[in-house]
């Protein structure tokens, strides 16, 4: 699992991880620095992101929490849009966005973190790309990734893989004269180089980059009706066409 990340929120020695899709690296990291887990989230059932959640919870006796309308192993506190999430334990009060269409449940979580505001969005928005529709329809991914795209602009999107790159080789093909776009790239791509995260990106950023929040934009919706070869019905369709062309790309 090379490009997966496990976010941890760390405050003084209590820290809470978001999507342990493995626990070895979470153990280790919580040795190293003498700190204790306090809590874990997960946003949706997948394997590569609750993988690590019996070994962690063996260990410590944590509160998990995560979608009410999936199954979750050692989920503790099911959880649905419109609960709050309190982790005194790291400063945290986090709200919950059903988010589904990747998975048939899938939560996303919002709050501040120091101030700042922060999501996170499992596989439902990644930076510059989406996650793929498994369980739920175009519809309900247009509708879950409208939701994200309306929160704060400096809200910082923590994702769960490292796909930016490949997500905007995909948005050029979009929109080739995307000024944004072509900025954004040369600077993930030095990122990169480097062997530095992408992750996190700014929201508004993504609004002005990411294809898959921009299906309404006139250069995209073109681009999607000229790919189909057909007149497209309305922004679902052409998000929905736009979710196809990526499958394949
Ligand atoms: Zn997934």
């Amino acid at each position: 699992m090379r490009d997966n990340y496990i976010w941890v929120v760390r405050e003084g020695r209590n820290a809470i991880v978001v999507d342990p899709g493995d626990a070895a690296p979470v153990l280790a990291w919580l040795a190293q620095e003498g700190v204790e887990l306090k809590g874990i989230l997960i946003t949706h059932h997948h394997g590569d992101h609750v993988g690590g959640v019996a070994a962690l919870t063996a260990r410590h006796s944590v509160p998990v929490y995560g979608p009410a309308h999936e199954s979750i192993p050692g989920r503790t506190h099911p959880v649905v849009e419109g609960d709050i999430v309190s982790l005194p334990d790291v400063g945290l009060e986090l709200s919950v966005l059903d988010v589904p269409g990747h998975t048939a449940g899938q939560v996303a979580y919002f709050g501040r973190c120091d101030g700042v505001p922060i999501t996170f969005t499992g596989d439902t928005l990644f930076t510059a790309g989406c996650g793929r529709i498994f369980e739920g329809t175009p519809a309900q991914m247009h509708a879950s990734l409208s939701k994200l795209a309306a929160l704060p602009g400096d809200t910082l999107v923590y994702c769960g893989h490292e796909y930016t790159l490949a997500n905007l080789r995909f948005a050029l093909a979009v929109e080739p004269g995307n000024p944004a776009l072509l900025a954004r790239q040369a600077r993930e791509q030095a990122k990169r180089d480097r062997n530095l995260p992408t992750v996190p990106a700014r929201m508004d950023e993504e609004c002005a980059t990411n294809p898959f929040l921009r299906a309404a934009e006139p250069a995209v919706f073109a681009a999607a009706a000229a790919h189909a070869g057909r007149p497209l019905a309305d922004t679902v369709d052409a998000f929905a066409t736009l979710r196809e062309w990526k499958n394949g790309f």
